[in-house]
């Protein structure tokens, strides 16, 4: 063994070599694989209750809304994989099944896109929907015109009667400029202001076919701030915002061009403006969090789900009209109802607990990828949310060689480059990264690709070089 190598590689060196200082890291993920993204220490075997849901009112509408909203955005597949991501046909029967357990324990709020499932979201959802009264649910969509080529205002016109048309129905209950602040002002004015289509919505809400209209924002503050400060004019019914215990007080820390929710929330407050949660375990990091982090919040909780902090966070705020999350399986629905069946608000001081977690979970070095994918494909077949993914589960379960003098060194180096080979094929891994910067503009992270890829590689080549 090269004793020279080992010491090249302790846990200074190893934040180095990666290139991520704390400040500049978070908590992290990985393993956000569907499969285990919302139940990370779920031990609850006990019936859930049908008639416990906690339910939120709109002040616009009165809708009594539940506190979890089913974000429609990773159906199942015939493949058991998540449509998001997959190709596979969406599983038609398990979407009609996991909608009437749903209804059944009292969720109402359906939130889709034309953009989700790669298109395929609203159309399997109506389906499951329109088997109910329309007034057992609230359908909410959202204009996705993102690409230059819908932005017109026949496009964009287009795009909202095909969602009425693939939902099945002849009103919308909540509708949402979708993205709001992704590409800045420059995009909001192209997509919802130069062709007339926010004239078109507001018109739209006051003939009754959209029964709310908010709008979800993502990116850029300036934009929520100018919307906001147009509140007057537009009469916001709703804005869903991200908001979880991490980002509450460190988003802007993870990556300069977000903002804290401590900012977003309150500013909606200010103006009486409901918010809708999305992004509450932050893309699967809060469910799939450090086993230090695990073992802090089952010793206090020893019967609930890592997750269900996270949600039980999200859904005490008074102002929050709902929680969405994306549920692919049943586990994930179960896990979810379980927490809201009924919400049990968090006290003052486990407010503090989980503030005082996400400070320690700042200190762990993950990459802030949160696996949306955006940055892929990659022209060089790289996978890059896999090689982060599986960086951050080392850390995560204490699997990133600190040096020779660590005494689970030799043991931690294996399971890497172990665990490395079979979750991404070789010729996917981060040594066959030309730099070429693609990907970088479409990571809404903010992460330098090209720059962690090469430091992680110079990593694995280190870890190589000792015998095993
Ligand atoms: S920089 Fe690397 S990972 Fe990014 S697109 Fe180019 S080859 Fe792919
Ligand atoms: S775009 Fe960024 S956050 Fe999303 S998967 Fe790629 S690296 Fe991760």
């Amino acid at each position: 063994m090269n004793k020279d190598n080992h010491q090249t590689i302790n846990r200074r060196d190893f934040l180095k070599i990666v290139g991520i200082s704390t400040a500049t890291t978070a908590p992290l993920l990985s393993g956000c694989s569907s499969n285990n993204r919302a139940n990370a220490g779920t031990s609850s075997s006990t019936p859930i209750p049908t008639d416990q849901m906690t339910h939120r009112t709109t002040p616009s509408t009165k809708d009594k809304v539940s506190i979890l909203g089913y974000g429609c955005m990773r159906l199942p597949t015939i493949a058991k994989s998540s449509a998001r991501e997959s190709d596979d046909e969406i599983d038609q029967e398990m979407v009609n099944r996991l909608t009437d357990y749903a209804i059944e324990h009292g969720v109402n709020y359906f939130d889709t896109s034309p953009a989700y499932c790669k298109g395929r979201s609203e159309h399997a959802v109506g389906i499951a929907l329109s088997r109910y009264p329309r007034d057992k649910y609230y359908i909410a969509t959202k204009l996705s015109n993102f690409s230059p080529d819908t932005w017109s205002r026949e496009a964009s016109i287009a795009m909202y009667h095909n969602s009425l048309k693939e939902l099945q129905v002849d009103y919308l209950d909540y509708m949402l400029l979708h993205g709001i602040g992704m590409g800045g002002m420059e995009a909001y004015e192209n997509r919802y202001v130069k062709n007339g289509i926010l004239d078109f919505l507001l018109e739209e809400r006051k003939a009754g076919r959209i029964r709310n209209l908010g709008f979800s924002y993502h990116g850029d503050i300036e934009v929520f701030d100018y919307l906001l400060s147009k509140h007057d004019e537009y009469q916001w019914d709703f804005v869903q915002i991200q908001l979880n215990y991490l980002d509450w007080k460190h988003a802007k820390e993870i990556n300069p061009r977000n903002t804290d929710a401590e900012y977003l929330y309150g500013e909606l407050q200010k103006r009486g403006i409901p918010a809708i949660i999305m992004e509450p375990l932050l893309g699967g990091r809060l469910s799939n969090v450090h086993d230090h982090i695990v073992a802090r919040l089952k010793q206090r909780e020893p019967g609930r789900s890592v997750a269900s902090w996270a949600f039980r966070f999200a859904g005490s705020f008074p102002g929050v009209l709902t929680v969405l999350s994306g549920m692919t399986y049943m586990e994930h629905l179960q896990d979810n109802l379980r927490s809201f069946c009924p919400l049990q608000p968090l006290t003052e001081e486990e407010n503090h607990f989980l503030f005082d977690t996400a400070d320690l979970m700042m200190q762990y070095p993950t990459v802030p990828c949160n696996d949306c994918k955006y940055c892929m494909p990659c022209p060089y077949g790289i996978d890059i949310p896999g090689i982060l993914l599986h960086y951050n589960k080392c850390v995560n379960e204490g699997n990133v060689p600190q040096g020779g003098q660590d005494e689970n060194y030799r043991e931690a180096r294996r399971a890497y480059l172990i665990g490395y080979d079979r979750s991404v094929p070789k010729l996917r891994q981060a040594d066959h990264c030309t730099s070429c910067g693609q990907c970088n503009p479409h990571c809404p992270q903010g992460i330098d690709i090209p720059k962690v890829l090469q430091r992680i590689d110079h990593f694995v080549e280190q870890l190589k070089q000792e015998t095993l």
